[in-house]
């Protein structure tokens, strides 16, 4: 029974209790009417305070089934998300600003060769590897994401090329997470794939100067069978061709291996780029083209001297090659960002389609190898000169308008010192 139920019995018994009592209908009508009333009240506030209650419950069920709903939610994004890093064939390691791991898959645990889980280690005791610690540190430090590779031992010896970014944000950075490759096969298929064109160049060499020995020696001779000595001038071009084909196949093994050692020191650039274009003078002249240099600023940079002149003279050579008689060529000097040097070689020449542009660095790519052929190109030159910049710190790029010519430019790292020829 609740309140006002009770109210109204007693307003009843109350009432009747009244009339028992000989106090006559009047008082006890009054008695039941006050009764009543106070029964009536009784209930509204009830049934209010009832509904009151019965909507609290209900909002806290309904808040509860929400956080119920959220919880499985997250519990089941999880749940992927494990299976997704568990299942990767990258290794995944994620680590806190004070560079405990946070979480490691399986195949971070293969990679380093790990016996147990590595979850709440130190990252050193975790990887044991002292170029992972220091890009691991330098980006929770600087806030940069980093890519690296090293190779770590003892035998067989694997190469891991890992990248490793801070999280969540640089604002409020909270650990760093590290993505581990194995790229072990990858780089022997290029040892093998170098060592064999290596090899294969080499070999060729001998056989090749001996034939054009003997074909020099015939050009020169007195030959009686007419057309022999057409077909002997012909065996010496295509000889002297296959020998700078094997040239430059070695110099780019030579490059890529790393054989080659650089020794860089500061260089006047613009006086190399004029000795190369007296070089190239009869050239210019025969194309009938001019040639110009212009610098700004000192024009000096820290580089390999060699590694330049080739890098420059395979450039200018291009330039020189694809532009038609009478046209010109430019090579600008100036310094740009982060103490580099800016090097610009314009030509007016036939120029290079869009679509060939991001392969022009690829080697034996040519626009047309017909053309290039017959301008005794190998289709090398440029795969050589990135290869140069690369192993000098430095860059390439190009921009062309086919038929109206093209520019290619080349950052070099700086030099602060005079170089010695100047400083003479
Ligand atoms: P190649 O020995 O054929 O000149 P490179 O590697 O030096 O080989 O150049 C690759 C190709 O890029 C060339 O075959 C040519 O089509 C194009 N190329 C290079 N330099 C220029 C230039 N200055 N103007 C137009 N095309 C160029």
């Amino acid at each position: 029974m609740n309140a006002s139920a009770a109210l109204l019995v007693v307003a009843i018994t109350a009432a009747v209790v009244c009339f028992a009592a000989g106090a006559g209908p009047g008082p006890a009508l009054a008695t039941f009417a006050a009764s009543a009333v106070a029964a009536l009240v009784a209930q509204r506030f009830v049934s209010a305070a009832e509904s009151r209650r019965d909507r609290e419950a209900r909002r806290l069920a309904e808040h509860a089934a929400g956080l119920e709903a959220r919880v499985q939610a997250s519990e089941t994004q999880r749940g992927r998300l494990e299976a997704v890093i568990t299942a990767m064939d990258e290794g995944v390691l994620v680590v806190d600003v004070g560079e405990r791991v946070l979480l490691a898959n399986p195949r971070v645990r293969d990679l380093f060769s790990a016996p147990a889980a590595l979850e709440g280690r130190s990252l050193l005791e975790a990887v044991r590897q002292a170029p992972i610690v220091a890009a691991i540190e330098a980006a929770l430090r600087d806030g940069e994401a980093q890519v690296r590779e090293v190779a770590i031992g003892p035998q067989p010896e694997r190469h891991l090329r890992f990248s490793v970014a801070p999280f969540p944000n640089r604002e409020a950075r909270v650990g760093a997470v590290a993505v581990f490759r194995d790229v072990t096969d990858l780089r022997r298929i290029e040892s093998v794939r170098r060592d064999f064109v290596a090899n294969a160049s080499h070999e060729l060499k001998t056989p090749l100067t001996a034939i054009r020995g003997f074909a020099e020696r015939l050009a020169d001779a007195e030959l009686p069978e007419p057309g022999a000595k057409h077909a002997v001038e012909a065996i010496l071009g295509n000889a002297r061709r296959l020998g700078e084909l094997v040239e430059d196949l070695l110099e780019l093994s030579r490059i890529e291996s790393g054989s080659v050692p650089l020794a860089p020191e500061p260089v006047a650039v613009a006086d190399l780029v004029q000795r190369l274009l007296r070089e190239l003078d009869p050239r210019l002249r025969s194309g009938e083209l001019t040639a110009s240099v212009a610098t700004e600023g000192r024009g000096f940079a820290r580089v390999d001297r060699r590694a330049l002149e080739h890098v420059l003279m395979n450039l200018l050579d291009n330039a020189i090659k694809y532009t038609p008689r009478g046209g010109e060529v430019a090579v600008r000097i100036r310094p740009a960002a982060d103490e580099r040097l800016r090097v610009e070689i314009e030509d007016t020449g036939i120029g290079i389609p869009r679509k060939d542009l991001p392969r022009i660095f690829e080697r034996f790519y040519r626009v047309d190898p017909g053309r290039s052929r017959a301008l005794g190109g190998t289709g090398l030159g440029l795969a050589i000169v990135k290869h140069w910049l690369q192993a000098m710190g430095g860059q390439i790029g190009v921009e062309s308008q086919l038929g109206r010519g093209s520019c290619f430019w080349i950052e070099l790292p700086c030099a602060a010192e005079t170089p010695q020829d100047d400083a003479d």
